[in-house]
């Protein structure tokens, strides 16, 4: 039975894991349950039974937008002692980096950050300047694919913000996924959320935000690929803007992995 807040959930653990560690192969058969179980569970039934399943080996991570604010907001309210972390490729917005720094004061927490030991200058000495301009492919697997994997190495599981609606590459998001890529569980809380809703709930609790959003910045990630908006434009449209680019690499949808399994 899969732990998780009291609710019965009639999936046999083995299923999850194999000697103790999570089962690489998570059969679709498995994430179709889980999906269909957490189909219309609030976020902290779904955080709950994150923790319970995976422990201290779940890890939370965050850029910073507003699904990934809502979520620390959970966390905190149900008392769910996890790590949270963002990937700080020191590109970031000031803004950014002031909200990070407002969000631990006011909730208490720490924020980690996961980078690259390549400095920016290492990288122009390595790879020519403004490596973004050139190769931004390169440049996100140098500054936040690779330190993702390596971060998540020891880890089972982790939480992203993610949702259906930010966009084509992410419409086929599911509540529960196995990660090819890092070989870990996967878990967006928020999968199902709308824009709006998750706004809502922003403003509903009073929550620090990015300035930026309020000037055109629907998402926001590093300053060199990161553009405002016009209205209208899709949610993600401000990023790597004028050029095919669309997503960094770490929220791949599955079937870019051999259909999930490598
Ligand atoms: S978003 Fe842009 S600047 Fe940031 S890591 Fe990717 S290519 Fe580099």
């Amino acid at each position: 039975m899969i732990k998780g807040n009291g609710i019965q959930k009639h999936i046999p653990e083995e299923k999850i894991y194999v000697n103790g560690s999570v089962n690489r192969n998570l059969s679709e058969e498995v994430l179709n349950e889980l999906n269909i179980l957490f189909e219309n569970s609030h976020p902290d039934e779904i955080l709950d039974w994150g923790f319970q399943t995976f422990g201290k080996k779940l890890v939370v991570g965050t850029g910073f937008g507003p699904s990934g604010i809502l979520l620390i907001h959970r966390l905190v309210a149900k008392n769910i002692p996890v790590t949270i972390f963002f990937l700080d490729t020191n590109l970031l917005f000031d803004e950014t980096y002031k909200l990070r720094a407002v969000l631990e004061e006011r909730f208490g927490i720490k924020i980690v950050p996961v980078n690259t030991d390549l400095s920016l200058e290492q990288q122009s000495q390595n790879y020519g300047d403004e490596l973004w301009r050139r190769n931004p492919d390169k440049c996100c697997e140098i500054r936040k694919v690779i330190p993702l994997q390596q971060y998540l190495a020891d880890k089972k599981a982790w939480v992203t913000g993610i949702r259906r609606s930010q966009g084509f590459t992410r419409h086929e998001t599911n509540i529960i996924e196995w990660d090819p890529l890092n070989q870990v569980v996967k878990i967006n809380p928020l999968a199902l959320w709308s824009n709006d809703r998750v706004w809502d709930y922003i403003d509903e609790h009073d929550l620090p935000y990015n300035p930026l959003h309020d000037y055109g910045y629907p998402t926001i990630g590093c300053i060199p690929c990161t553009e405002p908006v016009s209205s209208g434009e899709g949610e993600r449209s401000g990023r790597w803007k004028n050029s095919n680019k669309t997503e960094c690499g770490i929220h791949l949808p599955a079937q870019n992995f051999n259909n999930g399994r490598k």
